[in-house]
């Protein structure tokens, strides 16, 4: 199971450590079989990274996005090899407001998602459907075109072959809204995911984690776990809070 945090461009480099702080404190109350992931905002890694190492934590970092290119002049860019030399294992690519307010494309996705593996750390790829494409009936076919933009790539593949990937399915009608999905509905994503993951990655499929996103609390996320295709979550807002985002660990 994983629990991973993206705390979007919230909290202060002070109130980011005083956070990192209290769940490496809170880690004692949580099973060893849990991985505990949090992506603070590029400005906190550096410190987050150093917390973590001195309480000896099980706690992974993860970074909110970065650049497809190793080096050069991309003004304001963060690139992956300074991710890696900062700690960090994970990084979330192609989140829906990443993709809605930045015009990241499923090319753009897929070329972030190659730089990410190629420097050696796990990409968490979120995917996931508007009310209107689902309201459409037009689910399955958004969530495979958007799956495609990865698994089409043979460069890509190659590379998952020899590492890991992370899955978050999110719809997006639930980001943030308190419009969870109905842990069923979940679940029929989720066999649906990897049903395409098998396609392309036989074999592998059954141990590619396949997160729910979608206000996620502490009062609905053991129904989530419960499910057999549900192997954790991302968790944005109840993430801010060391209470909920442990009280959600405590139930994985
Ligand atoms: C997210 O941003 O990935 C997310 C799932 O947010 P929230 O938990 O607030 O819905």
């Amino acid at each position: 199971m994983l629990i991973a945090g993206n705390w979007k461009m919230n909290l202060l480099p002070h109130e980011g450590m005083l956070l990192t702080h209290e769940i490496c404190e809170g880690m004692k109350s949580i099973s060893p079989e849990i991985e505990i992931l949090i992506c603070p905002p590029f400005t906190h890694l550096a410190q987050c990274s150093v917390i973590i190492e001195s309480d000896d934590a099980r706690i992974s970092l993860g970074a909110q996005n970065c650049d497809s290119h190793e080096f050069g002049a991309y003004t304001g860019e963060i690139s992956p090899l300074m991710l890696v030399s900062m700690g960090v294992e994970y990084v979330i690519i192609g989140h829906s407001e990443r993709r809605v307010l930045f015009n990241e494309s499923n090319e753009i996705i897929a070329e972030k998602c190659h730089v990410v593996l190629e420097a050696g750390m796990i990409p968490i790829i979120c995917i996931g459907e508007t009310l209107e494409e689902r309201n459409a009936g037009n689910f399955e076919g958004i969530v495979r075109e958007q799956l495609l933009g990865i698994l089409r790539n043979e460069a890509i593949l190659e590379s998952i072959l020899n590492s890991d990937i992370v899955i978050a399915y999110e719809p997006v009608w639930a980001i943030g809204t308190g419009l969870a999905a109905d842990p069923d509905q979940a679940e029929n994503a989720h066999k649906f995911i990897r049903s395409i993951l098998n396609e392309y990655l036989p074999g592998q499929s059954d141990m590619i984690r396949i997160l729910y996103g979608g206000s996620v609390k502490p009062d609905n996320a053991s129904a989530y776990f419960a499910m057999p295709n549900i192997d954790g979550a991302l968790i944005g807002g109840a993430s801010l809070n060391v209470e909920s985002f442990l009280a959600i660990a405590q139930s994985a």
